[in-house]
């Protein structure tokens, strides 16, 4: 999986065909969709037009909550498929564990069936704690390849990336620039941006590469994508990182998924 991917939450069916290929043509080869999203189409057809071959590509989608359950999930994967265009999905992931509802297990049987049949080359989860992964973990075959949570500066999850090591999980930080809401205006994170005559956005997705973490920045913006795709040329330094330790809030800027249940 591409450590450096492109996501497209609120960017309507239209845009996000420009915006995707956009970032095709930036270099990116990870693009991050969800049903919910209602842009798998539009991201279908810029993957379709970019005319790069289908094993360079690597399309993540995720299941609604509206689908858990075994039957649902399998047809609801189907729809998936079919709005991207696709034979299958680089990673199939449960977007949101909605605990109240008990149905993440026999979600994940069936997501485990998908990836035997080879629809899916990967399964995994999002924005489950590690209570979540315990349980599933515990109960399933497969262990998820990847989860992927909130995760910026401002929210490190340390508790959780420790979690993920022990599993071997990847960690995949939804949100990584703080959704550009304030984050990026943040004084330390500026200073380090001119130390290195980089912008805040490259200071904080380097931030995440150093880390380990998987990114998945979102922009429509021609200049933002090609800006943050161009974090592999420098280096931040223990002072810039230790900088960075210090601005953990631990404040959500979306929901928590112990409590989350929209659309179940
Ligand atoms: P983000 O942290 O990627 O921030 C995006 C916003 O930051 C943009 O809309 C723009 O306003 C600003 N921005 C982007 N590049 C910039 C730059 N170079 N300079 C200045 N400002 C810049 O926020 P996000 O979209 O919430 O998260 C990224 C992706 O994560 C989403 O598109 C989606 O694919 C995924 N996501 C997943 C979940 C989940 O529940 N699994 C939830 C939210 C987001």
């Amino acid at each position: 999986m591409p450590q450096l991917g492109f996501g497209v939450w609120q960017v309507p069916d239209d845009e996000a065909e420009k915006a995707v290929a956009t970032a095709l043509e930036a270099g990116y080869r990870s693009i991050d969709t969800a049903a919910i999203y209602e842009n798998e189409r539009g991201t279908g057809r810029a993957v379709a037009a970019s005319g790069i071959a289908r094993e360079d590509l690597f399309v993540t989608t995720k299941l609604w909550n509206s689908e858990q359950g075994y039957d649902k999930t399998l047809r609801a994967f189907d729809a998936s498929l079919d709005k991207l265009g696709l034979d299958y999905a680089d990673l199939y992931l449960i977007h949101w564990p909605v605990p109240a509802k008990d149905a993440y297990v026999d979600t994940y049987r069936a997501f485990e069936k998908i990836l035997a049949d080879g629809r899916a080359k990967a399964i995994g989860v999002s924005n489950f704690l590690p209570e979540h992964l315990e349980r599933l973990i515990g109960e399933t075959s497969v262990v998820p390849a990847v989860n992927q949570i909130e995760l910026h500066p401002q929210l490190p999850q340390q508790a959780s990336r420790e979690a993920h090591a022990r599993y071997g999980i990847a960690t995949e930080a939804w949100s990584p620039l703080g959704q550009g809401k304030g984050l990026l205006e943040v004084p330390a994170i500026v200073a380090i941006a001119q130390k290195h005559g980089r912008t805040p956005a490259q200071v904080v997705l380097r931030w995440h590469l150093q880390l380990g973490n998987v990114v998945i920045p979102k922009s429509v913006t021609p200049s933002r994508i090609a800006e943050n795709i161009d974090v592999f040329g420098f280096e931040l330094d223990d002072e810039d990182l230790a900088g960075i330790a210090a601005l953990d809030e631990g404040r959500r800027l979306g929901p928590d998924p112990a409590e989350f249940s929209v659309g179940a």
